[in-house]
């Protein structure tokens, strides 16, 4: 079977033929496929949508973690794209994964579920989509500005099998009926030959246009006669507005009775989208504790038909199938859903709980400054834990440690209106990086675009303070204009070892309210980071990055300790390979640093659900998605580690089927164990881009 379907994140939704084609796969594409019947692992060609590329990044890495010499094709000619693939190696080598980008100026054949395929040709309609060599890289383009173009797709899907006139030719049941569906023609056990042809429908012919269009002009050029099964229009209110294309799109040809078009404004504002277990799941922590957990109350402003699944049947083209697990955002939750929620608890005793819904309305009325966990999980995405990243209000200003992919859109999901997401997004004055791994950075490129998209790029000041191999794709996503200077300061971890540098900095940073900065060295791959700083309202917060439990850390006290708790205490040979910390060890440092508390996060996805053994340590609290922290709720986040475990027993069993497994450390990749490979960031194998020359083939 082959399905179109379309989920929406913003700023552009991501369009799926099959499991085996993305096209324009935004920054958190993952946890999208993780609500649908998609696989990373199928994933074999990308249409990729610069400038949001972290998705993509995020999707091989995944992909190349569960089929470690598979391969994946970017279909895509932009300078952008080799560029930014070139910028991100420092972090993203898998040695035995081939990448391949090409251009899709000639029709490519993209294999379907087998015997289907479908031809896939993108027709550029603006000048910038055709780069010459010479052509310097652009400068980093909006939000938006995706080069426009039609991406036309041809494919053809086998008739029905017909059962009885197989059997009226001899054809016992068994396997040769799976052959002829296949394609294979067979000898009958009486000898005879018999052909697909003879025993199937015809087939399903269908096709699909997706355009992007940032200009009338562009628009212009867009092939009109064309006919059309399913079309996929995005383009900005000025194009969708025009008399020309109202003309257009009310003269579309349908390909069959049932065509299905769809036009998407990419230029107004756009709600988020979150998945329905994991709506379900924040109600209910919602309802358990709503001091630590609020359901925003903003209005879902996306994409009309958000869970568009169309599957080609015979003689009528796409039809319209069954819906996804993707709803626009939390505030979909239906009153069934609701109420199947608020019984779960009943059942389990924590009826109370329930009833403090009254309090269910939201605000932090004080406008208190927030700690807030918008990723508590490590290596991939999964249901629940997005990638690593904290978010830290300390009154006018606001940090972030770490920024995993999707962590701006986890951001997005906490405020109830546009404006309090603005202002969170601009208040954020610095942002660190602890070390090179993808899961603590790619939301670097979706915050720099975000930014952008705002319009607060050029007018609030932020610090970004990395690692130097990290640098240069920050400066990559900053683009020529803004270049680095001024707006965006960025600076290396070491230059931090001794605290703040002289000259200047200690000035200017305490105008953002942090007062104390300093970087140690910890023990996990090269170039990792922990950091202690001090800042208005919170104090001294120490932040350990990924690491083994480091002495470092005890030479200053600090009130709250942020460390990573990757395994539960039985696994510690395993974090010792993987250069990890157990929540002993973590509660450990804590404790010799005299923290008032220890934040817990980072937990391994193989815990879907809640890490056992945290209740037994005092002034613990073990970080969620979205849990939100004032120092007058810390202490009451302690007491959550219990209540969370209890209602968890059931959900580690339920989580973990289904999703790709991920390579371990004593797995091997080319004879070489995985726990030796992660220690060393790297590129991709990026065919055409670093070993072949630009535009390559492998
Ligand atoms: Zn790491």
């Amino acid at each position: 079977m082959i399905t179109v379907s379309m989920v929406s994140p913003p700023p552009n939704p991501l369009l799926t033929i099959s499991p085996s084609l993305l096209i324009s796969p935004p920054s958190g594409t993952q946890r999208l496929l993780l609500s649908t019947s998609h696989r990373a692992s199928k994933v074999t060609h990308i249409v990729t949508a610069p400038p949001d590329l972290a998705g993509v990044s995020g999707l091989i890495l995944t992909k190349s973690g569960v089929s470690p010499d598979g391969s994946i094709t970017l279909l895509d000619e932009t300078e952008y794209t080799k560029k930014y693939l070139e910028v991100s190696r420092p972090y993203s080598y898998r040695p035995q994964f081939t990448m391949t980008i090409e251009g899709a100026s000639d029709p490519v054949t993209i294999p379907l579920h087998q015997p289907a395929s479908c031809t896939l040709t993108i027709i550029p309609l603006s000048d910038s989509a055709r780069p010459t060599k010479k052509q310097k890289i652009a400068a980093a383009p909006s939000a938006f500005e995706i080069v426009s173009k039609l991406i036309r797709i041809e494919g053809s899907t086998p008739g029905t099998f017909d059962r009885k006139a197989a059997l009226a030719l001899g054809v016992p049941v068994g396997p040769l009926f799976g052959k002829l569906v296949k394609g294979e023609t067979i000898v009958t056990p009486a000898g005879d030959e018999v052909k697909p042809s003879q025993c199937m429908g015809e087939p399903a012919v269908w096709r699909v246009g997706i355009v992007f269009v940032l200009s009338s002009e562009d628009f212009e050029r867009l092939p009109k006669d064309v006919t059309y099964d399913f079309v996929y229009f995005q383009s900005t209110s000025e194009v969708l507005d025009s008399s020309s294309f109202k003309d257009w799109w009310s003269g579309l040809k349908r390909g069959s009775k049932k065509g299905h078009f769809i036009k998407y404004d990419a230029s107004k504002p756009k709600g988020t989208y979150i998945s329905n277990s994991s709506a379900k799941l924040i109600y209910k922590l919602s309802l358990i504790s709503p001091r630590h957990f609020r359901v925003p109350n903003c209005v879902a402003n996306c994409f009309e038909e958000v869970d568009y699944q169309l599957t080609p049947v015979n003689k009528k083209g796409l039809v319209k199938s069954k819906s996804t697990d993707i709803i626009p955002n939390m505030y979909g939750l239906s009153v069934e859903d609701k109420a199947e929620v608020e019984e779960d608890l009943a059942k389990r005793g924590f009826e109370e709980a329930a009833q403090a819904q009254v309090m269910k309305n939201d605000t932090n009325p004080n406008k208190q400054p927030e700690i807030v966990f918008l990723g508590t999980g490590s290596s991939i995405p999964s249901k629940h834990r997005n990638v690593t990243s904290t978010y830290i209000n300390y009154g006018r200003n606001s940090l972030l440690l770490d920024c995993g992919e999707n962590s701006i859109t986890q951001l997005k999901c906490m405020f109830s209106n546009v404006e309090d997401y603005v202002a969170s997004l601009l208040s954020i004055k610095l942002v660190w990086i602890s070390h090179p791994h993808a899961d603590h950075l790619l939301g670097i490129n979706e915050f720099i675009l975000e930014r952008r998209r705002v319009g607060g790029h050029n007018k609030e000041k932020v610090y970004i303070i990395a690692p130097e191999t990290v640098l240069p794709s920050v400066k990559f996503f900053l683009g020529e204009e803004e270049g680095g200077e001024g707006v965006v300061v960025m600076l290396d971890c070491r230059e931090f070892l001794d605290g703040i540098p002289d000259g200047g900095l200690a000035e200017e940073l305490g105008e953002v309210g942090v007062t104390k900065f300093q970087s140690l060295y910890v023990d996990h791959c090269r170039n990792s980071y922990g950091v202690v700083l001090t800042c208005e309202h919170w104090g001294t917060i120490a932040f350990s990055g990924d690491c083994r439990p480091s002495r470092k850390f005890l030479n200053f006290k600090a009130d709250i300790l942020i460390h990573e708790a990757t395994f539960e205490d039985d696994l510690e040979d395993e974090a010792i390979v993987k250069k990890h910390s157990t929540i002993g060890e973590a509660v450990g440092i804590g404790k010799g640093m005299e923290c008032k508390y220890i934040v817990l996060s980072h937990f391994s996805q193989r815990y879907p659900g809640f890490p056992r053994g945290v209740p037994k340590y005092d002034n613990v609290i073990v970080a969620w998605d979205w849990m939100r922290l004032t120092w007058e709720t810390m202490q009451s986040a302690t007491g959550l580690g219990g209540v969370m475990e209890l209602m968890f027993e059931d959900e580690d069993k339920k989580e973990g089927e289904g999703n790709d497994r991920i390579l371990e450390g004593e797995d091997e990749i080319g004879g070489v164990k995985v726990s030796e490979i992660m220690k060393e960031p790297g590129g991709f194998a990026v065919k055409g881009v670093i070993d072949g020359g630009c535009g390559g083939v492998e």
